[in-house]
């Protein structure tokens, strides 16, 4: 296998920043790059770590409308108040902050596009919740929307696959493309109360897009057991229908157990199965071109771990020495059957409408 893989980055990254009691992180693509880092893993001639330095505005009209950009601008030049209905806060930077990280979206499947890396890493991405013309949960600028429309619009992309494993819903990217035939996939807890409240079975997309939109709720509690049978069993076979150009995964780790937003069970078991599985799939489907970005994970620490892991994984190299060692976890058996029933029927739909 042929893997050529890069970090990406920017100090600018750091200005996202929602304010010290904010359960947003912004400085957890360091802690990875600082790990990766000791671990030598950027001393190889195939693994890269780049940083980002191109920071045109005009990139956000790929998904926002100017009026939100100006919104969005001057009220972090006011410093204060809230960009949606007060999950985001305006503070100073950012703005820049925000704009720092779609830059890095971009150039991450620009790197793809030429044929230059197979893996690119944006861990600063991921912001999925942000629509058109608003910002919510955390996320300004959909940066991963923004990394599509360009995709299409300079190198003629036509299937594109996004898998959002954060723990919740990928609703921003699924709205954007929901009436188009790029894939979403998103993974998440749900019960119609939790945040965003979207994200149910029976959302698949309309017109040209139907079928195109992917989500598999999950209630509380569930474990790597249930959660690594849906990988194989769904997200890989609807995959191999679609035959992917690329693959665009938000890599949100927030699903894991004891995170204080969300309340799923996973461990680092899932998320190394996952890297392991896409790292395959992507290899098989196409010439190995993934995108990586970030997204939730609230424990600043193990994300950190879990990112690097992953990383590691997809460079090829030695996973073994991140020290992530968790006992397996198990989703109660009644929950589990009932989701692998809903499950088995998405599955014969999806596959029809493909
Ligand atoms: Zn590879
Ligand atoms: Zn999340």
């Amino acid at each position: 296998m042929r893997c050529r893989s890069a970090f990406l980055y920017s100090d600018k990254y750091i200005l996202y920043n929602f304010g010290f009691e904010h359960p947003f992180k912004p400085y957890r693509w360091r802690l990875t790059l600082n790990i990766l880092k000791k671990l030598e893993a950027f001393n190889r001639d195939n693994v890269d770590l780049i940083e980002v330095e191109e920071f045109d505005e005009n990139i956000l009209r790929l998904v926002h409308d100017s009026k939100y950009i100006e919104f969005v601008k001057n009220m972090c030049k006011r410093g204060y108040g809230y960009l949606d209905y007060g999950d985001t806060p305006a503070r100073r930077g950012v703005f820049e902050g925000a704009l720092a990280r779609v830059w890095g979206s971009v150039k991450a499947v620009e790197l793809l596009a030429k044929g230059e890396y197979n893996h690119v890493f944006n861990f600063g991405g991921g912001l999925h919740h942000a629509g058109p013309n608003y910002a919510s949960g955390f996320c300004v600028f959909n940066d991963i929307a923004i990394a599509i429309r360009y995709l299409q619009k300079k190198y003629k992309y036509r299937r594109i696959a996004v898998i959002d494993v954060d723990g919740h819903h990928g609703d921003g990217t699924q709205k954007i493309f929901y009436r188009e035939k790029i894939l979403t996939i998103s993974i998440h807890r749900y019960d119609g109360f939790f945040f965003p409240g979207t994200g149910d079975w029976d959302e698949i997309g309309e017109d040209e897009g139907e079928g195109y939109s992917v989500n598999i709720p999950l209630p509380m509690g569930v474990g790597d057991d249930l959660y690594m049978h849906i990988f194989t069993n769904i997200i890989s076979p609807i995959l191999k229908k679609y035959l992917p150009q690329i693959i665009v995964m938000q890599f949100g780790v927030d699903g894991y157990i004891g995170d204080p937003l969300v309340g799923l069970r996973l461990t680092s078991n899932t998320y190394r199965y996952i890297a392991y599985k896409i790292h395959n799939l992507a290899h098989e489907l196409c010439d190995g071109k993934v995108f990586i970005a970030g997204g939730g994970g609230y424990l600043p620490e193990i994300t950190a771990k879990i990112w690097a892991l992953i990383f590691l994984i997809f460079s090829g190299l030695d996973e073994s020495s991140i020290d992530v060692k968790d006992n397996f976890t198990y989703t109660d058996i009644d929950v589990k059957s009932r989701i692998l029933k809903i499950l088995n029927d998405l599955r014969i739909k999806i596959l029809s409408l493909l």
